[in-house]
């Protein structure tokens, strides 16, 4: 009995959807847009520039190598010590966090609203401040 079938390469899928993502972009699932490839500021694209939502794709990044798939919320914004802003994203399925680089394209109104979030709601009431006379 001989076998029939061809062994396709560990990497076969990976290579194919990274190969789309790069050539074509990819549909965001939270906000069911299309965001295309091309992310100004950055090598690739990883998160949706319109709801800055990231689907758990990768172990470092751009490597693909995450077999999770879990979406990812943004859940803050980093300032680097060079003054760069950056993303960090929470996966909901294996709740891994991520630091990325934030896109030129990227929603400023979501990343200010992300950013200012923590002064919206603060964790104590803002009269229990010292004040200076
Ligand atoms: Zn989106
Ligand atoms: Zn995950």
């Amino acid at each position: 009995m001989s076998r029939t079938y061809r062994r396709l390469p560990d990497d076969f899928g990976r290579e194919r959807s990274r190969n789309r993502r790069t050539e074509e972009g990819f549909l965001c699932r939270r906000c069911h847009e299309f965001a295309d490839a091309e992310a100004p500021g950055t090598g690739h694209r990883n998160h949706c520039p319109r709801c800055l939502w990231s689907v758990h794709v990768d172990e470092r990044p751009g490597d693909r190598a995450s077999p999770c798939g879990g979406g990812m919320e943004p859940i803050a914004v980093w300032v680097r010590p060079g003054g760069e802003w950056a993303l960090v994203h929470r996966c909901g399925t294996c709740h891994g966090v991520r630091v990325n680089r934030i896109a030129g394209d990227d929603s400023e109104a979501v990343l200010l609203s992300l950013a200012a979030r923590p002064m919206a709601k603060p964790p104590f009431p803002l009269e229990r401040l010292p004040r200076r006379r």
